[in-house]
């Protein structure tokens, strides 16, 4: 029997069928989403794809990838990082090798000048910041260490980053170099900060200028972000800027979270807000073609408000008639920047460490979701290591 039912009626119909909407079940499942396109999210997004076959979706918030590694040509045509100047070093061959497949390098070693009373000389403090402070001629790394030990206070246990600095080198040159600077860049006192934070920076006894001393200091030949797109380009990996995952969770499904935001943020603040410091970059172009005589120049005196210029050239190779530099002025708020070494984080931290525990279907990665102040190759370290781990667990990994 023919149904008798006219054209019209029928597309009034289908006009009137209830659409499925963008629900959990219509999307895609995808086999992992990655929260963040940093070193953290981008290593563990790429080897997740590379290396395990997964599909695999890469959220970022910020309308970029590379995190705070992000790199660009300012209006001048001048390559500089957005976040503040980035130098890569590493002892680990492992990390250097893994990163050395998405780019090739250029040797660079970074030399950092700190402006003391009124004279500019070598941080870490070295043979030759003695001389010049002093007007010695300390000749030998025995020598500066004897100097050095005629004004080293003994500290019976080095906890706080006062303690690590007042212990090598004594009060003045503590003053002088490291009071002001790290009052400044973290609003604490250094008596109220864990030692690691100033046993950053060595003290030495030769005439070593070198601000790190790594078997492999080198820098991406055409820069983090081209590093970062290469790491990033893979068929199974889709990448969404601009895109904050609060925004959009409730309509994405995925097999495993890598969560590389601040750790409290995921799981709402509820043990209350770790905090973390942050910084206000002011960059600049110049019409000259050197600003600085180094790649850095550090102020530690508290009068200046900010920490430290660096001029990007020093820092890519780049020849260019004008030049680029960074002021850095600490801030409490903005973005998460650095993570706070002390103890009543720690404390705060394990809380939350705890929670993810709790939670083995989302890897914390990366230097804000673990809370540890982290360089880039610990960053890339520890995705590579969580990715092994993951690969060995996958098949136990629970599913949404
Ligand atoms: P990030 O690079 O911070 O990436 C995390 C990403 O997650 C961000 O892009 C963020 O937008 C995104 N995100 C967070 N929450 C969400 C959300 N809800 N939805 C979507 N996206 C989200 N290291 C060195 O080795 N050498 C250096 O010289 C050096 N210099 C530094 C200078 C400064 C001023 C700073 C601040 C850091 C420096 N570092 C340096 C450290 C380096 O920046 C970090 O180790 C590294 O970038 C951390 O990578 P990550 O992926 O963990 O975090
Ligand atoms: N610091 C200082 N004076 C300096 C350089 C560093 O007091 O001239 C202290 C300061 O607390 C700083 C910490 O050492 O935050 C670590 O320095 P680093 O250069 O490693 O800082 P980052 O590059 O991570 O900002």
């Amino acid at each position: 029997m023919r149904a008798l039912i006219s054209r019209a009626a029928l597309d009034k119909l289908e006009a009137a069928r209830p659409r499925p909407t963008r629900s959990r079940s219509a999307s895609p499942r995808w086999d992992a989403v990655v929260v963040g396109a940093g070193f953290a999210g981008a290593v563990m997004a790429e080897r997740m794809a590379s290396d395990g076959g997964k599909r695999v979706l890469v959220l970022d918030r910020r309308p970029h990838v590379a995190g705070n590694a992000h790199d660009r040509y300012d209006a001048a045509g001048i390559l500089v990082h957005d976040y503040g100047p980035h130098i890569f070093h590493t002892n680990s061959d492992d990390v250097f090798a893994y990163l050395s497949r998405f780019t090739e390098w250029r040797p660079y070693e970074h030399r950092v000048l700190a402006e003391v009373n009124g004279m500019l000389v070598p941080i870490p403090i070295n043979r030759t910041t003695l001389n010049r402070l002093y007007g010695l001629d300390l000749k030998t790394n025995e020598e500066a260490a004897a100097f050095l030990a005629t004004r080293a206070e003994p500290v019976a246990r080095v906890q706080t980053s006062e303690d690590v600095v007042v212990s090598a080198v004594g009060r003045e040159l503590y003053e002088l170099f490291f009071r002001g600077y790290t009052r400044k860049q973290w609003g604490l006192d250094p008596s109220e900060l864990d030692r690691s934070v100033t046993a950053r920076v060595p003290t030495r006894t030769s005439d070593d200028d070198r601000y790190f001393t790594d078997t492999f200091q080198a820098m991406p030949a055409e820069g983090y972000t081209r590093m970062f797109e290469r790491m990033l380009d893979h068929p199974g990996i889709e990448v969404r800027t601009g895109t904050d995952f609060k925004d959009v969770q409730h309509s994405l499904l995925w097999d495993h979270l890598v969560y590389t935001g601040p750790i409290d943020e995921y799981f709402g603040r509820r043990h209350g807000r770790l905090p973390y410091r942050s910084l206000v970059f002011r960059h600049e172009t110049l019409d000259q073609e050197r600003a600085l005589p180094t790649g850095t120049v550090n102020h530690p005196d508290e009068a200046t408000p900010y920490t430290r210029v660096s001029e990007f050239k020093y820092l890519t190779g780049q020849s260019h008639p004008q030049t680029s530099v960074v002021f850095e002025y600490p801030s409490a708020d903005g973005d998460p920047y650095y993570p706070i070494p002390r103890p009543e984080n720690r404390a705060l931290l394990d809380r939350y460490l705890a929670l993810a525990a709790e939670t083995p279907d989302v890897s914390f990665v990366g230097r804000l979701a673990s809370y540890r102040y982290y360089n880039m190759d610990q960053v890339v370290g520890q995705a590579l290591a969580t990715w092994r781990r993951l690969k060995d667990v996958a098949p136990a990994v629970s599913r949404r």
